[in-house]
């Protein structure tokens, strides 16, 4: 059982995800890790962002225990590894190289500690597309992008990090443009994908629509 969950920055995939796998007990692979891992590499390594051939031998030699041990990093979630991330995702050598590693997971998913799983729920921005185009459901997780900023300075806030809605709105915008318009997978909707915008509704509710989808194409 392979589900998919793309869509833009904070539109609240990882809720959903989350919230999938335990319900369906399934592993769960967050795809903006791979490019955060190579984006965080880039700035400890002092090279630039667009150091095409840097990124794609940092891609390449990438493994699941050193994109473990960067994700503790305090940089990988921050707008710092945000940005890395997303500047080094355009380059179609890096996805690439990145392509196999994600691919492998629906092979034999695992969840964190080891053990095997019977499915897995991916979420990122072309895991329907290209990732696993024939995945068994897609979804396409929305909502406009002042929404997205907000909640974004609102979780910033919360981690008492001094915040500027202007300036997060700007960079939110600067995100989805880098990735709608890359030339090599760019962020759309996958065909056949369930659209939900997170903004309509509380997200219990997005939750529980969720859930309705999957027991019905399931017949759980
Ligand atoms: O989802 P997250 O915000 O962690 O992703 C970080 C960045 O990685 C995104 O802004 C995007 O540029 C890139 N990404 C991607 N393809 C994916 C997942 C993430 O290009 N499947």
């Amino acid at each position: 059982m392979i589900i998919t969950i793309d869509g833009p920055a904070g539109a609240g995939k990882g809720t959903i995800s989350a919230f999938v796998a335990q319900k369906y007990k399934l592993a769960y692979f967050d795809t903006g890790m791979v490019y955060r891992a190579v984006g965080l590499q880039m700035v400890l390594d002092g090279v630039d962002l667009s150091d095409t051939e840097r990124a794609t031998e940092i891609a390449k030699a990438l493994t699941f225990p050193q994109m473990m041990t960067l994700a503790k990093h305090k940089d990988f979630r921050s707008d710092v590894g945000s940005h890395a991330a997303s500047c080094v995702s355009v380059i179609p050598s890096v996805r690439k190289a990145l392509l196999k590693m994600q691919q492998d997971f629906a092979l034999q998913p695992v969840f964190a500690d080891g053990t095997p799983a019977n499915g897995v729920v991916y979420d990122g921005r072309d895991t329907g597309t290209v990732i696993c185009p024939n995945a068994d459901l897609k979804f396409y997780i929305t909502a406009p992008v002042e929404i997205r900023a907000q909640r974004r300075c609102n979780d910033l806030i919360a981690a008492g990090i001094d915040t500027d809605y202007e300036k997060v709105l700007e960079q939110m915008k600067a995100r989805d443009a880098r990735d709608m318009g890359r030339a090599s997978a760019p962020l759309t909707k996958p065909d056949g994908a369930v659209e939900i915008d997170t903004s309509l509704y509380p997200t219990e509710k997005n939750l529980q629509d969720v859930a309705k989808i999957i027991d019905k194409k399931f017949g759980f």
